[in-house]
């Protein structure tokens, strides 16, 4: 029998929020490998006995390769855990790759999606990031850090479009995002809420503006693992959606203007 490699999101935390696919899928897993620095171990608690567990925040990529390979070879199953969505900053695709490049074939590996956190993030803000007249946009980036940002995507060219966006990874270098934000195009008095640890226990909501909102998270102390949010549907009136206008006919609706 061969053996089958799952890369699954676990959700951004609350273990409740993982897809009831994935849950199954590390139910039967022989191999286990969880992204470990962010991943609720609580998702594992579901598995058989005899599972075996590894955390990936203690091994490089081809350590991680070696594992989930050795395990297809034995025809084993195996659930390679991720944060969120694999497809958000999951670093999959040189996975992917890799087991290609060692002659995994296609039907050997499949993704599950799972809850991003930067829609977990809307969730705690009660937010639709598309407001129409607003913005019908919803630009997903980082702040440049180790891993380059290629110069087309710099952070102050993506504001000049003044969409709704969800910056990843850069809560560490608030101060240098929201000048750059600036810089770019959106006014100082932009809303923006930042989310700590959405969907956990201990999640936290700041809420400023471009001006103010580096100050208000410095008095807050360390805050990790945190999506940062601007833009203006953050608190603005817009125009009710067209989906639900009476006047509006959908394939589903015959609306009263028709
Ligand atoms: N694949 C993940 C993202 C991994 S990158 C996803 O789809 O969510 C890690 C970054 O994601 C963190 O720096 C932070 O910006 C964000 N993040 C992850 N979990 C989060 C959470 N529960 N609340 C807020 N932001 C989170």
């Amino acid at each position: 029998m061969l053996g089958k490699l799952y890369f699954i999101g676990a959700g951004p935390g609350d273990p409740e929020l993982i897809t009831v696919k994935g849950k199954r899928i590390i139910s039967e897993a022989d191999v286990i490998i969880y992204a470990g620095s962010l991943v609720n171990p609580e998702v594992l608690n579901c598995r058989k006995n005899g599972a075996v567990v590894y955390n990936s925040a203690e091994m490089n990529l081809d350590e991680v390769l070696k594992v989930e390979l050795e395990a297809l070879n034995k025809g084993l199953e195996v659930a390679r855990v991720h944060t969120g969505d694999p497809a958000i900053y999951g670093a999959i695709q040189e996975q992917m790759d890799g087991l290609r490049a060692a002659g995994i074939n296609e039907e050997q590996f499949e993704v599950i999606p799972g809850v991003s956190s930067f829609l977990a993030t809307a969730a705690a803000l009660k937010q639709e990031y598309t407001l129409p007249s607003i913005s019908q946009t919803v630009i997903i980036t980082r702040m440049e850090g180790r891993t380059p940002v290629p110069p087309k995507e710099k952070l102050a060219s993506l504001a000049a479009h003044q969409a709704t966006m969800c910056i990843f990874l850069s809560v560490q270098a608030i101060d240098k995002v929201m000048s750059t934000l600036k810089e770019g195009g959106y006014p100082g008095d932009t809303p923006v809420a930042i989310v700590s640890r959405a969907s956990w226990p201990d999640q936290r909501i700041f809420r400023g503006t471009i001006d103010t909102i580096a100050d208000i998270l410095h008095k807050a102390g360390v805050v990790r693992q945190a999506m940062i949010v601007v833009g203006k549907v953050l608190d603005t009136d817009y125009e009710l959606s067209k989906l639900y206008d009476s006047k509006f006919t959908t394939m589903f609706r015959k609306g009263t203007e028709d």
